[in-house]
């Protein structure tokens, strides 16, 4: 008896060591890319096969990262900003990425523009040495800022002397949709994930266990230590653009790190952040520093031009005014403390 006992106890500690418990269990993990702390929860039925295929996802996006930073010098970009006009050979993820950015960048008729790079440099937040650039400075970096004189032909990059990329913007969202395809091939169906990407992207894949969605809080840019919303995410991503993430300031002026492609200056749209819900990552992404520099009566008009982008959006502007569009009816709430804010509903 005593031995069956002993086997048994055995047998149950081989199984959770093992990961061969039926009920889901909860795994957490971080790993550094993309210049953040990229964190991923499992709710998984294989504690094995989620170790495995946390292991894949950080060797991806340690490779993807390698491909689309701008920064790292044999990066793809970078060797394309490099070419002074000269065609560049790229990875296949590299071609997708630029891609699928420059699709954004047409869609949103250039207020999300990858060519803003020089740009962003010339106000120092590539390197955090901020200075503001003169005014004829700024005229002749806008001049540049033209997504439509990039020549994408197979996987060989063309940029015209003086054009140079960066995709920033986007390149957080392009891995929020990589990793959520990871994990749901690793068990179709009934693994759960939060991949944490930082502001920029949150990925939900499917819903916590007993089919709860995943609760997300909407930072308050005028109180960044704080939440003004939740949102309720279940197979679904979400993407936060905003003054507060990266800024400077001189002589009590306030010059943050979304650019008007326009001016080659700090978009001033009268917003201070949007949020942007959409079964796409990459969409959230790339859509909520668009939505940013239009503001809020273009944003809104795109929102209703595009249904075939499936996104919803939160505004918050510059004075605290709160604005949803109709399709977060279900899942959006005001957060403990904020419950007494207005909110328009935008139809
Ligand atoms: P995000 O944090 O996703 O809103 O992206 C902002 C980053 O993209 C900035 O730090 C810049 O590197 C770059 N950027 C700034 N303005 C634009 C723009 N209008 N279009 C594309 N990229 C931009
Ligand atoms: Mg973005």
């Amino acid at each position: 008896m005593k031995k069956r006992m002993l086997c048994a106890l055995l047998a149950a500690v081989l199984c959770a060591l093992s990961g061969c418990k039926k009920q889901r269990s909860l795994r957490e993990f971080t790993t550094f890319a993309m210049d953040t702390a990229i964190n991923f929860t499992f709710y998984c039925e294989d504690g094995n096969r989620t170790g495995q295929a946390y292991t894949v996802m950080a060797y991806g996006l340690s490779d993807l990262d390698s491909l689309l930073s701008v920064t790292r010098e044999d990066s793809d970009i970078a060797r394309a900003n490099r070419a002074g006009g000269q065609p560049v050979e790229a990875a296949d993820w590299t071609a997708l990425a630029l891609s699928q950015a420059l699709e954004l960048c047409e869609v949103t008729d250039g207020a999300l523009d990858i060519t803003a790079y020089p740009a962003v440099k010339a106000w120092g937040f590539t390197q955090e040495e901020h200075r503001v650039p003169s005014p004829a400075e700024l005229e002749a970096l806008a001049a540049k800022i033209d997504y439509s004189a990039v020549k994408l032909e197979g996987n060989t990059i063309t940029l015209p002397e003086g054009v140079e990329i960066d995709l920033g913007a986007v390149a957080k969202g392009f891995a929020g949709d990589w990793l959520a395809q990871q994990v749901r091939n690793i068990y179709p169906g009934k693994d759960s994930a939060l991949l944490d990407l930082g502001q920029s992207t949150i990925v939900a894949v499917g819903s916590k266990p007993g089919g709860k969605p995943w609760r997300i809080g909407v930072v308050d840019p005028a109180r960044p230590e704080n939440y003004f919303a939740v949102v309720e995410l279940e197979d679904m991503a979400m993407g936060t653009s905003g003054g507060y993430q990266r800024y400077f300031e001189e002589d009590g002026v306030t010059y943050w790190h979304i650019l008007d492609p326009d001016t080659a200056a700090p978009a001033r749209s009268g917003l201070a952040s949007v949020t942007v819900v959409a079964p796409s990552a990459l969409t959230c992404d790339g859509l909520s520093t668009a939505l940013f520099v239009m503001g809020l009566e273009e944003g809104t008009a795109f929102w209703r031009d595009h249904p075939e982008l499936e996104f919803e959006a939160i505004f918050m502007t510059e004075d605290g005014e709160i604005y949803r569009t109709a399709g977060l009816a279900d899942n959006f709430s005001l957060a403990e403390g904020y419950e007494d804010r207005e909110v328009t509903v935008l139809e």
